[in-house]
């Protein structure tokens, strides 16, 4: 092991790098929930987290990781026996599907392989009048494929089922026209494309799913979202929110503001176009160095990356700790030591992104014994997708 200086950085889709402004209002929130300062924080950050989702419908804090909003989604929405629909094709597809078990939902499965999506097709062949609620990731993110969320909210024109999306990590990486599309609940998490620590889970829900509360009979008590709904009216939570994490969604939020140059949608899609960039010198780099991409229809989350024939994707990732201090995710479930995952939502730029596919090379220098790694070859590709990007930006710039 050289004795050289490493950072620890994170390239881990979830948890993610801080933003710094971020970690800087989180050690200043040592404010009470129950005052008015709190209470025009919160109302604040859900204000600006319909704009960052593109919504109209009501945003709602939750104290948890991503997978109680999930949960929320479930409980909230359906009945004992009710017949619901979920489209799985990884480890959170699959989490779709336990979730809705749990609270005794019948529940019909639209599957795919890993690292491929659904075609639309099976999707409709499995809906019918009985389907309550339908259960999708927009981005998978234990494979890097992105479903299409436009494709499945088309299907249900007209029709009384739910479309539920886990976007957790698809908002700030994905297009998503939430209201246009009638998405009927969208649920984020705060430590993926919003830079801040885990502990808030957010979700915005449509009318049509209050309504559906009002008849759901599935118990729910810490998650219950009408009773959430009723005390954000005034800027409160039922329970003790995440105080920190919310000051932290605050600066990020602006910062996301000012990458739009004061407005939030712009650098909402700024930010998407920023995780799309990085996305795409990842997938060159990889591809110049002969190494094969998992996912059939690549997010721009994270990339999943095949290791060289005959490794163990565990020891690509041991390198990387080694040598670089960088944390790069292994595959999960079945997936693990099959694949690795390299993130780019949220707070990633290009020194970043360039340099982890610089270090990719030398780990695979390191693994590919006996075999030649041509130093620079997926630099090179990396470098000509960011500086196309760039150029096509300013031609934009100029013609606008
Ligand atoms: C991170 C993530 C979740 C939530 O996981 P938690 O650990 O509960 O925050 C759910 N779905 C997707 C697609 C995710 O990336």
């Amino acid at each position: 092991m050289p004795s050289m200086l490493r950072k620890t950085r994170l390239f881990t889709p979830g948890p993610t790098p801080l933003l710094p402004a971020a970690q800087r209002a989180m050690a200043a929130a040592d404010v009470h929930h129950r005052t008015a300062e709190y209470r025009a924080l919160q109302q604040r950050v859900v204000a600006d987290l319909k704009t960052f989702i593109g919504t109209r419908n009501d945003v709602i804090l939750l104290a948890s990781s991503g997978s109680g909003a999930m949960e929320a989604a479930v409980s909230n929405l359906t009945s004992p026996g009710d017949k619901v629909l979920v489209l799985s094709a990884g480890k959170f597809g699959e989490r779709w599907r336990d979730l809705a078990r749990a609270f005794g939902c019948q529940v019909e499965l639209v599957t795919a392989e890993y690292g491929q999506t659904f075609p639309l097709d099976q999707v409709r062949a499995k809906l019918s009048p009985e389907v309550r609620a339908v259960y999708m990731q927009a981005t998978e993110s234990s494979t890097g494929c992105r479903h299409d969320v436009a494709g499945v909210a088309k299907l249900l024109r007209g029709s009384d089922a739910l479309l539920v999306v886990d976007a957790i990590t698809g908002l700030g990486t994905t297009h998503l026209d939430v209201d246009g599309w009638g998405i009927d609940v969208i649920i984020g998490g705060s430590q993926k494309a919003v830079m801040v620590p885990p502990g808030v889970a957010y979700l915005a829900v449509s009318e049509r799913a209050w309504q559906r509360m009002e008849s759901a009979r599935n118990p729910r008590y810490y998650f219950d979202l009408r009773k959430e709904r009723k005390v954000a009216a005034k800027g409160e939570s039922a329970y003790t929110p995440a105080i920190p994490v919310v000051a932290g969604l605050a600066a990020s939020l602006d910062y996301i503001r000012e990458m739009g140059s004061g407005d939030l949608a712009a650098g909402r899609e700024a930010l998407v176009a920023n995780a799309e960039t990085m996305a795409e010198m990842t997938r060159a780099a990889a591809q110049a160095q002969r190494l094969a991409l998992f996912a059939a229809e690549p997010c721009a989350a994270l990339t999943a990356i095949l290791p060289p024939s005959g490794t163990d994707s565990g020891d690509i990732i041991k390198l990387f700790r080694q040598q670089f201090g960088a944390v790069v995710a292994n595959g999960q479930g079945e997936m693990k030591g099959r694949i690795f995952r390299i993130a780019h939502l949220g707070y990633y730029d290009y020194v970043d992104t360039m340099g982890i596919l610089a270090a990719l090379e030398h780990v695979l220098a390191y693994v590919a014994r006996p075999r030649h790694v041509e130093f620079g070859l997926g630099l090179k590709a990396a470098q000509e997708v960011y500086a196309r990007a760039v150029a096509e930006k300013q031609a934009v710039a100029v013609t606008t």
